[in-house]
Parts: C-alpha cells; sequence; structure tokens
C-alpha cells in the first residue's frame, strides 16, 4: 500500500510537473494559464493528447516537434520528473498529514519558478507574492518545527539579508530571489532557511565552478540563482534534521 502511495504521488507529480511548465513559461508573459492550449513553440502546431504524456511523449518524439522537428528544450521532462520525484519523496518523508500537502505546495512554487528563471531570468511576483499570503495561513495551521514566530522572523531574514546583498553586491543578486527566501523562510522557518541558504550557495558553487572548468565561462556569465534556491530549499525541507545531526556529529 506504502509503495502503491508513493507511486501515486510520483504520477501526479508528473502531471502538475507537466503543468508546472504551462504556469512558468506563460505567468511572466502575461498569458492565460488555460488558454489557448499548449502549442509548438517552434512552429505553433497544436499538440495533440499523445505529445501531452509527461516524460514519455518527450522520448517518444526523440526531443523534436513532429511537424516542423524543432528541438524541444529537454527542460520540459526534466521538470516533470523532478516534480514527479519531489511529490513522491515528500510523502515518503511526511506521510499521509496535512505536511505533505503543504509540501506539495511549496515543491509547486518552486518547480514554477525555477522553470521561469531558467526561460526568462526572471522569478515573476505574480508567484511569489500570493505564496507569501498563502504559506502565512498554512504555517498559522500547520507549523511542524518552530512557533509562528519564528517562520515570521525567518520571512523578515529571507528577505533582509538578500535585499542588504542586492544592495551590497549591486545587483549581483536579483529582486525576484529576494522575495523568494522570503517565501522561503517563512515556509521552512529560520532554523532550516540558514540550511537553505547554505546549500543553494553550495549548489550554485558546484555549478559555477564546474562550468569554468567545462567551458571555460568567465565572471561575466549569468546563471539563473532561482533553481539552486529551489533545489537547496527542497533539500533542507526533506532531509533538513539529517543533514543538521549529521554536520553537529562530525564537525561539532
Ligand atoms: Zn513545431
Amino acid at each position: 500500500m506504502e509503495q502503491l502511495l508513493t507511486l501515486i504521488f510520483f504520477l501526479f507529480g508528473l502531471i502538475f510537473g507537466s503543468f508546472f511548465n504551462v504556469v512558468g513559461l506563460r505567468v511572466p508573459e502575461g498569458e492565460s494559464i488555460v488558454l489557448p492550449p499548449s502549442r509548438c513553440r517552434s512552429c505553433g502546431a497544436r499538440l495533440r493528447p499523445a505529445d501531452l504524456i509527461p516524460v514519455l511523449s518527450y522520448l517518444f518524439s526523440k526531443g523534436a516537434c513532429r511537424h516542423c522537428h524543432a528541438k524541444i528544450s529537454p527542460l520540459y521532462p526534466a521538470v516533470e520528473g523532478l516534480t514527479g520525484l519531489a511529490f513522491a519523496l515528500v510523502y515518503q518523508v511526511y506521510g499521509w498529514s496535512g505536511e505533505t500537502a503543504a509540501g506539495l505546495l511549496f515543491v509547486s512554487v518552486l518547480a514554477i519558478i525555477s522553470v521561469s528563471d531558467l526561460a526568462y531570468r526572471l522569478i515573476p511576483d505574480k508567484i511569489t507574492l500570493p505564496a507569501w499570503g498563502l504559506f502565512l495561513l498554512l504555517r498559522w495551521w500547520i507549523h511542524p518545527a518552530e512557533p509562528y514566530g519564528l517562520h515570521l522572523l525567518a520571512m523578515a531574514v529571507g528577505f533582509g539579508v538578500f535585499f542588504l546583498l542586492t544592495v551590497l553586491s549591486r545587483g549581483g543578486v536579483g529582486g525576484g530571489d529576494i522575495k523568494l527566501f522570503a517565501v522561503v523562510g517563512l515556509f521552512l522557518g529560520l532554523r532550516l532557511l540558514v540550511l537553505a541558504i547554505f546549500l543553494s550557495a553550495l549548489l550554485g558553487t558546484i555549478y559555477g565552478i564546474g562550468l569554468i572548468l567545462l567551458r571555460g565561462a568567465g565572471r561575466k556569465t549569468q546563471v539563473p540563482f532561482g533553481p539552486f534556491i529551489a533545489a537547496g530549499s527542497f533539500l533542507a525541507y526533506v532531509a533538513g534534521d539529517g543533514l543538521i545531526r549529521w554536520y553537529v556529529e562530525w564537525f561539532l
């Protein structure tokens, strides 16, 4: 039963991941997320139901449009697959609980902003600002680790620290990143926010060093930070307590 439910969460994650691709690509353009139906972004051919099966459509079409043979971004199946895994993992960690429902909403926000940031280098306010309201209410009902006040404080810290960084670095960190860290703080609380910031910076740095080594990219190369914030925050959410315990045992 447990495995079956995990599989169901995974499959729902695939389908929602496909929807998050649409939301993440359309919201920054001010388009409706319902209409028109999905089309090839290159030739405009309307996608058939068979083209809308998460991950599999991409594999069967070998990553190209059936009409114009334009390459389809591997971003689509990647977001679908990762959302599937994230949904299954949230269920594995938090079980059949209110926290799992909250966790799925958190994953949804992280997935959508990652798509927008990768496609447009932009984390839309239309996603982060409603997320503030949503998680303010959610954390009032469901507060797993810390008192509500610490979640509010974490929101202020997430916003404040990165606002300062932006001012000091003269725009090295984007405004969207600041608002996103406020969302993450509000949702995770203070302790896990600190870990999320650390993990995001670590993942971003590893990726950056990898780019420099592989491609000889210069310091000017712009890498969207949103997906790293998303990955770091998700890791902190599902494995944070274990990671903190491990760190304390080994290094302190
Ligand atoms: Zn096409």
